[in-house]
């Protein structure tokens, strides 16, 4: 735990320094930005596309008729998910920068848009604890971070929710990216498991991820939350496949 602290406090600080040398750029296109406070230039937030109406009461997916096709293909166990963005360009690069370049700013932006759903209140006062969708920790080492669980603690301090743990990632499974929708499933059957000590039992809790693709990982976390006797669980992403 240690260990995983000073890692990130250097990498903190070594991206400090970073940016004393090297003026902020748009994570999204790398053209220059005056404000260290951004993390997308003007021309790259004009083609965010925020999920804030016609959308899939149950999972969020945006909505072309009245069907979802993600509900009615899949047997979802999470309670609700919302997404604040559809994931495509610039939001694709921020999140590639934010999971595999050490760039952590995204964690606001997101918590931010995250906070800015329009039935954010429905998630803010309703819900015991927030948690994000675990990293085995031999990956987590590798990356230093978990981005997840770097939006989640965000929420968790802006809507004064508690941050806790309760699921482990016992295997470190591949990538999902390449395996198709019945792969991941199997790829994931058993990942996730209640930690010893963990007490759910009719609690509300908020799972954070940063992408829901086929919302397969947050279903799985989503059932061992709710086998344990979580009494309702909702997916928070930062971003949503279509
Ligand atoms: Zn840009
Ligand atoms: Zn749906």
């Amino acid at each position: 735990m240690m260990e995983e602290k000073s890692l990130l406090h250097w990498k903190n600080t070594l991206i400090s320094i970073d940016k004393l040398f090297f003026p902020p750029v748009c994570l999204a296109c790398n053209q220059r930005i005056e404000s260290v406070k951004e993390v997308l230039c003007s021309e790259c937030k004009e083609l965010l596309s925020p999920i804030t109406i016609n959308y899939c009461d149950k999972c969020g997916a945006p909505m072309i008729d009245y069907s979802c096709a993600y509900c009615s293909e899949n047997d979802f166990v999470f309670d609700i998910a919302r997404a604040a963005f559809i994931y495509q360009s610039p939001v694709r690069e921020l999140i590639h920068n934010f999971k595999y370049n050490a760039f952590l700013a995204p964690a606001s932006f997101f918590s931010q848009a995250i906070m800015e759903l329009p039935e954010a209140d429905k998630f803010a006062n309703n819900f015991d604890l927030i948690t994000a969708v675990p990293l085995h920790r031999v990956r987590k080492r590798e990356r230093g971070y978990n981005q997840s669980e770097l939006i989640a603690k965000k929420l968790a301090i802006k809507w004064n929710i508690p941050y806790a743990e309760p699921v482990k990632r016992y295997l470190p499974t591949p990538s999902q990216t390449t395996l198709n929708a019945e792969e991941r499933v199997n790829n994931l059957k058993n990942a996730f498991r209640l930690k010893k000590n963990a007490d759910v039992k009719g609690k509300k809790i908020i799972l954070v991820d940063d992408v829901f693709t086929t919302g397969t990982t947050v279903n799985e976390v989503s059932r061992v939350l709710k086998e344990a006797g979580a009494s309702k669980v909702a997916v928070l992403t930062a971003a949503r496949a279509i």
